[in-house]
């Protein structure tokens, strides 16, 4: 008996709404134009504070060299701060990029904001020993201390993040850290700023810069206090977890006494099980249900790790909370493409399914492909439902087994270009594919893809790991 033939309680079929994709799915310039508004929204953030130092006339400085440390200093705190706001999810804002791109963002800029700290301490330390003061925080300007103690834990962040898999630092532990330890360093990088005084002793200059840091310390507070506040007022409740071949689970959330969150086919949602959003126990799963269902949720979910391999145990009642919907990835950002590619590495059919489901529910007859990579016939995630979309879809599939059984006649493999690239070599001038799986299987089959001639804006590719 596969997982799938395993008693559980049933989903009852909703309603199907006609077909409304939310009204701002569409694939238009005005995006581009909307991403270039948010990358000049933030390069005015970030010179804000070394406009500001120019604004009237400056203080008297310690020359050239000086001045140049502060600028860096000032740049770098901006960069440093404005990482809460890449990471608040504002939906507006990450829509024109797809929110895995800013978080590869937040990561590139925290390298950045840390070397010009860096530079900062290192102009001073070298060149003006004197104001920079002892290194012992018991004869040291407190201010001073703050600023040291402040740049450490910027350096901890970093390298913890970085090396977080090489340091077996388990996730949710780093994260708590890594919100904990931002907010302090930036506290103290205040601290330290007003303590010095001498860029910001002008009253107005003061007052200014007081209300930018504010807006640093408003965004975490907006992260960790408003949105989980929201969030607990539009709970769900789980109605079933159903088992699904490859060890995954199918679980089914339905809204309480609100509407149920609109979502594109392929997008995903944090998602917070049995316990408060208050507590940042939220993990990233993409919507495997059709976006055309106006009642329920539907997640699926791979054994993986801690987390994950609780899932099992979730039980019909528990409460949950969705943040979402969240990401790019969706075939509605091309409603005038011929036909869509899906290649998908194990359960990354999660948001393949959710776009399969929906254009099926859409009565959309545009042509399709499905390559879906497993280990075993087994664990070939979805393979029954698959099957009977093909009568309500123009649907091609073609299934690569890593360990096929006796007499298998599809690939056999890993989705390799020897594999796959018969299959792709005739959509590749129109199509527009979707990736997702494991990064290796992303890489090599957008490689295949790019080396066929196929432009990057037309490969739309999602990874199940952020950090
Ligand atoms: C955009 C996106 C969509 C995803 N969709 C699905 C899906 O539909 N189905 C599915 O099975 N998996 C999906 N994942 C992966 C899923 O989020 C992780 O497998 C899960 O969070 C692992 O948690 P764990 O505690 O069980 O494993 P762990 O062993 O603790 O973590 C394994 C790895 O998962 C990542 N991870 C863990 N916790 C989090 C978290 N809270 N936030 C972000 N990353 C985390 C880390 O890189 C970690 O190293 C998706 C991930 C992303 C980024």
């Amino acid at each position: 008996m596969h997982r799938g033939d395993q008693p559980v309680k049933t989903d009852a079929p909703g309603p199907i709404a006609s077909s409304p994709p939310p009204p701002e799915a569409r694939p238009s310039p005005a995006r581009w134009w909307r991403a270039v508004a948010w990358i000049g929204l933030y390069l005015a953030l970030v010179a804000a504070p070394l406009l500001m130092l120019l604004a009237g006339p400056l203080p008297k400085g310690g020359g050239r060299a000086w001045d140049f440390a502060m600028a860096l200093g000032f740049g770098g705190l901006a960069v440093m701060g404005l990482q809460f706001v890449l990471t608040a999810r504002f939906r507006r804002a990450t829509a024109p990029f797809g929110i895995d791109i800013i978080y590869y963002f937040h990561r590139y800029a925290a390298l950045v904001g840390i070397g010009l700290v860096v530079a900062h301490y290192a102009i001073l330390r070298v060149g003006f020993a004197d104001a920079v003061g002892p290194a012992n925080p018991l004869a040291a300007p407190w201010h001073m201390t703050a600023g040291r103690v402040s740049l450490g834990l910027f350096v901890v962040l970093i390298v913890s993040s970085l090396g977080r898999k090489l340091l077996r630092i388990e996730y949710d532990g780093w994260r708590i850290g890594h919100a904990v330890m931002a907010v302090v360093a930036m506290v103290l990088a205040i601290v330290h700023i007003m303590g010095v005084g001498h860029y910001t002793a002008a009253a107005w200059r003061g007052t200014v810069w007081t209300a930018y840091s504010a807006l640093w310390l408003m965004v975490a507070g907006y992260i960790r206090g408003w949105r989980p506040w929201v969030l607990r007022r539009h709970p769900y409740r789980v109605t079933s977890v159903r088992p699904e071949r490859g060890r995954s689970w199918t679980v089914t959330l339905e809204p309480e006494g609100h509407p149920v969150l609109r979502f594109r086919p392929g997008q995903f949602a944090w998602v917070t099980l049995g316990t408060s959003p208050f507590r940042a126990r939220e993990h990233p799963f993409s919507f495997s249900g059709s976006a055309a269902d106006s009642r329920r949720l539907q997640f699926t979910i791979k054994e993986l790790g801690d987390f994950t391999r609780t899932i099992k145990e979730v039980t019909p009642g528990t409460i949950a909370y969705v943040d979402g919907p969240h990401g790019v990835f969706s075939t509605d950002h091309f409603p005038s493409s011929p036909g869509f590619v899906f290649v998908a590495g194990g359960v990354g059919i999660a948001p393949v399914m959710s776009m399969l489901r929906t254009l099926a529910d859409r009565g959309d007859r545009r042509p399709l492909l499905l390559i879906h990579g497993c280990r075993s016939w087994d664990d070939c995630l979805f393979r029954e439902e698959v099957q009977e979309l093909q009568s309500r879809l123009t649907l091609s599939v073609f299934q690569v087994l890593q360990e096929p059984p006796p007499g298998w006649s599809g690939g056999v493999g890993v989705l390799s270009e020897e594999v796959i690239g018969p299959r792709l070599a005739p959509l590749t001038a129109s199509q527009v594919f979707f990736l997702c799986g494991p990064k290796p299987m992303a890489d090599a089959v957008q490689q295949t893809l790019r080396r066929r001639g196929v432009p990057l804006g037309r490969i739309q590719t999602e990874l199940f790991d952020m950090a």
